[in-house]
């Protein structure tokens, strides 16, 4: 279930508010009900869901009207509120010194495609993707021998997000940099420390979420 968000499926009735409304607007819920033959209070629960969904707007003494806002524009701007930390994943970190066997073992176990690597105030020092153990592991060294911080990309050329940020924006990331995973990251006096991960899975759990549990 996404955070914040109300199953809406219009009914009949609420499809006819909204026609009284677009025609009548502003109006007051007591004219609304006069012209279905309803009583205020039957009306209550259908106003309250169309103002929440956003098709309509509510002026105390001036009454409801319409937002002029479709479907699809109520959508955007709900996925665009949309934020880092109502979405983001548990991190799968791993130490400097573990050996490229070990980082391999762990993404395994772990059933992740990227590992953040920390140092040893635990923070964020690198990134381990898949290709990067692969092309390690064609190469002619030891992996047992080989510790990650000699294959990883390392900071400062790591991407982040925070909390806070846009979940869009976190999106927008890993498209123009053509990566799999970002590490949330939480600003610190000794770094970055890690507090979670944002992936392209996670936006295609988003994706799904959104049409299985809103439908505007
Ligand atoms: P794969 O290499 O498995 O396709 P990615 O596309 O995520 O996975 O990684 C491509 C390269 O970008 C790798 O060398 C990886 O270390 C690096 N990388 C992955 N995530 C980040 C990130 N958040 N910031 C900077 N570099 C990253």
């Amino acid at each position: 279930m996404i955070s914040g968000g109300e199953k809406v499926e219009l009914s009949k009735r609420q499809e006819q508010i909204i026609e009284i409304v677009k025609g009548n607007g502003p109006i007051t819920g007591e004219h609304i009900a006069d012209q279905l033959n309803l009583t205020r209070a039957t009306l209550r629960p259908d106003l309250a869901i169309l103002t929440m969904a956003g098709f309509l707007d509510a002026r105390p003494r001036v009454g409801y009207f319409f937002t002029g806002k479709t479907g699809s524009e109520l959508l955007t701007e709900k996925i665009r509120k949309y934020k880092v930390q109502e979405f983001q994943q548990i991190p799968i970190v791993v130490k400097e010194s573990v050996s490229v066997y070990d980082a391999i073992s762990t993404m395994f176990l772990e059933d992740v495609g990227t590992l953040f690597v920390v140092d040893d105030k635990s923070c964020l020092t690198g990134v381990l993707s898949r290709k990067d153990l692969l092309r390690a592991s064609i190469g002619q060294q030891d992996l047992n021998t080989v510790p990650v911080h000699i294959i990883m990309t390392r900071m400062p050329n790591i991407t982040v997000c925070r909390r806070e940020d846009l979940l869009i924006d976190a999106a927008q990331k890993l498209i123009t940099n053509q990566i799999d995973g970002l590490p949330v990251v939480k600003d610190t006096e000794l770094g970055l420390e890690i507090v979670g991960r944002i992936t392209k899975t996670t936006m295609t759990r988003v994706l799904v979420e959104i049409t299985t549990d809103e439908q505007i």
